[in-house]
């Protein structure tokens, strides 16, 4: 089928408890790990990039691999652009044919977020594609974004209300406790706030930072209202294990098919354990 804007996935997801699993890739075998596995698990699909891998590979390769991917399963998948906060890069992807873009001016005081966030929501309704935006500070590090773990902020929930009502945004991702990367002991979650701001948002909640959250505390996530679930580090060390592997055992190797089949089995093993914590096996039917 053709690529799907991600909101009826996640008001799908947001409705009926589970949570979709959006996976960041890099390479065209991460990409058919992360098919390969959601067709397995007859799973609905998000993929997205950063900003860095959009300027690494291209805007227009990416959209092509995803499309052709597409074409290829009858899995509902959407693109989505992971943490953008330049206006122009957003539009060059939407023009490219992503799917879903997150505006991410978290960086910004309130007002200019609201500002910032209603400009990319009026011209993604246009395209009727989704819109994701971030409240508070997610802690961590990805890509060029740092953010001091200890002066990471949470979102407020009331702040949350007036933010969705103000700026049309169709999912939202508050900072709840989670950071980017692999955490040094066990993340901090503060389930309160989650129920809080559910309780107060009408639109899909986006899970940060799945990447080393132990199973019963991303189960406890999205049972509170998380219908979107990133999972980026994880991935990338899976894959870049799997190559190390083979080149400790042959150091001679030089035939990529040779590393990068096990590296895209790696990827895909991870995939398929998120998706089963998230619990969006079998929901692809969900989706018209
Ligand atoms: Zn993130």
């Amino acid at each position: 089928m053709t690529l799907v804007s991600s909101t009826p996935m996640l008001r799908a997801a947001s409705r009926n408890g589970y949570a979709v699993a959006a996976f960041n890739v890099h390479t065209l075998e991460m990409l058919q790990a992360v098919v390969e596995a959601a067709e397995e698990a007859e799973a609905p699909l998000i993929i997205q990039t950063t900003v860095g891998t959009v300027k690494h590979l291209g805007a227009d390769y990416i959209c092509a691999s995803v499309h052709a991917a597409s074409k290829h399963t009858k899995i509902p998948m959407a693109l989505h652009l992971d943490h953008c906060s330049d206006f122009a890069m957003i539009m060059n992807c939407i023009r490219a044919g992503y799917t879903s873009v997150m505006i991410d001016a978290s960086a910004y005081p309130f007002e200019d977020n609201v500002r910032i966030t209603r400009k990319v929501v009026e011209v993604a309704n246009a395209c009727g594609i989704n819109v994701e935006a971030e409240l508070g500070k997610v802690g961590g590090v990805e890509d060029d974004i740092i953010v001091d773990e200890r002066d990471a902020l949470l979102a407020d929930p009331e702040e949350c209300a007036v933010f969705v009502e103000r700026t049309g945004v169709h999912s939202l991702a508050p900072a709840i406790g989670t950071a980017h990367g692999i955490y040094k002991g066990e993340p901090n979650i503060d389930f309160d706030r989650i129920r809080a701001i559910r309780e107060k948002t009408a639109v899909p909640l986006v899970l940060h930072g799945g990447s080393g959250i132990p199973a019963a505390q991303v189960k406890r996530s999205v049972a509170l209202g998380m219908a979107k679930m990133n999972v980026a580090t994880e991935l990338r060390i899976a894959f870049s294990d799997a190559i190390k592997d083979v080149f400790t055992a042959k150091p001679e190797e030089n035939d990529p098919r040779k590393y990068m089949v096990p590296a895209k089995q790696a990827v895909k093993s991870i995939a398929l354990a998120k998706m089963e914590l998230c619990g969006c096996i079998g929901k692809a039917r969900d989706i018209g």
